[in-house]
């Protein structure tokens, strides 16, 4: 198929005007650089801060237009908040759109899953995405039918990790069909883009990302889909544990105290959104020999259990620092797929287990709505 060119994109975008002055986005100098991969095309829309929220309609009419455009297979636009030096707005700021354009009833974002899990880790580094990856397998491996989104959109991992790669297709020009690996099915920016692409996201940006892997994407029937967070407790963290109907989050902490300084961070971040912690998990507990199967607690090992005791939250399992893990991730073959008999690997299948009867837990307690933010 042709692939579309930049100057295609920008004449479809010219037909989107902005409420007010009737100027279209492209003379008004909001779109930034396009790139287009493979008939996927992406680029910012920027707009002020203040009216990311009714700038979205802008957004999709943004979209609708570029995918009119022969060769498009998928496009994602993200509004960004970009702002020039000196503080003011980069550009021109969008006029008011008619608040009728706005969008009034809020559908679900995955209208087929029964539950939407975080797994998130106060900084990076902890291992976050190698346990995300794992317990979604593990939950698969349990007979529930599971999807993995790498919302990690600042280091997307996960399509090394599952060991999957290539380009998402999108059969009706719409929608994207996920990936798979080891029968979960698998969303990444990471599919979207180069991984040495230099991305730089910033908090609309990240938001309207997210909102799209999560809605434009055919995830179809699942039991569990499996968030993997980027790192951190900073606004884009906030915004997506809110902006997301989470029915919990999962907190992976290693066991070094600073780390668990960060893991209370991100124990407070879900609790200031209302979403339940499922638990705390402890990664590199302890080092197991792969000799002579000696079990060394090289960190102060235990303190996740204590922080957890101290929150009032649930221990969830203990991973031990092995080898074994790093390679198997590391090389896109989760230990709990292609070496389930082992001890790492039942360790994750117990925190599996775990999660899942939390969420069952949780669900006999009726369905949660959105989380409203509260500030302090
Ligand atoms: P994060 O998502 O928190 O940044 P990753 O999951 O990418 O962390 O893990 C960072 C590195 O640590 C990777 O190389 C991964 O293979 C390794 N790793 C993660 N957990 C373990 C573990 N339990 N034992 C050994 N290596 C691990």
């Amino acid at each position: 198929m042709t692939q579309p060119t930049n100057d295609q994109i920008l004449d479809a975008l010219r037909a989107v005007r902005l409420q007010g002055n009737g100027a279209d986005v492209v003379t008004s100098g909001l779109i930034g650089s396009i790139i287009i991969k493979n008939g996927n095309v992406s680029f910012a829309i920027q707009v002020d801060p203040s009216r990311a929220a009714e700038s979205e309609p802008m957004r999709q009419a943004c979209e609708a237009a570029v995918k009119k455009v022969p060769g498009v297979l998928s496009c994602t636009a993200v509004l960004t908040a970009e702002r020039a030096p000196g503080g003011g707005p980069a550009r021109e700021a969008p006029p008011t759109l008619h608040s009728a354009q706005r969008p009034q009833v809020q559908k679900p974002l995955v209208p087929e899953c029964g539950a939407i899990i975080a797994v998130a880790s106060g900084k990076g580094g902890v291992g976050k995405s190698t346990t995300a990856v794992n317990l979604a397998m593990g939950l698969h491996a349990l007979g529930l039918e599971v999807g993995l989104l790498d919302a990690d959109i600042y280091g997307p991992s996960v399509p090394r990790m599952a060991g999957v790669s290539g380009r998402p297709t999108s059969p009706d020009g719409n929608r994207l069909r996920p990936m798979e690996a080891f029968g979960v099915k698998l969303m990444s920016m990471g599919f979207l883009v180069d991984e040495d692409a230099p991305m730089i996201w910033r908090g609309p940006m990240v938001q309207s990302a997210l909102q799209q892997m999560l809605g434009d994407v055919e995830w179809g029937a699942l039991d569990v889909l499996v968030v993997d967070m980027p790192p951190g407790t900073g606004d884009a963290q906030l915004t997506m544990a809110q902006k997301v109907p989470l029915a919990g989050a999962v907190i992976v902490s290693t066991p070094q105290d600073i780390a668990l300084l960060d893991a209370r961070k991100a124990v407070n971040m879900f609790r200031r959104v209302d979403v339940p912690i499922l638990g705390i998990v402890e990664n590199m507990s302890y080092y197991c020999c792969p000799q002579c199967g000696h079990r060394a607690e090289i960190f102060a090992h235990g303190g996740a259990r204590a922080c957890a005791d101290q929150f009032g939250v649930d221990f969830l399992a203990e991973i031990p620092l092995a080898v074994a893990i790093r390679e198997t991730s590391d090389g896109g073959r989760p230990i709990v797929v292609t070496e389930p008999e082992s001890p790492q690997a039942r360790a994750y299948l117990a925190l599996a287990e775990a999660v899942r009867d939390r969420l069952r837990a949780t669900s006999d307690k009726g369905a949660r709505a959105a989380p409203t933010i509260r500030y302090e």
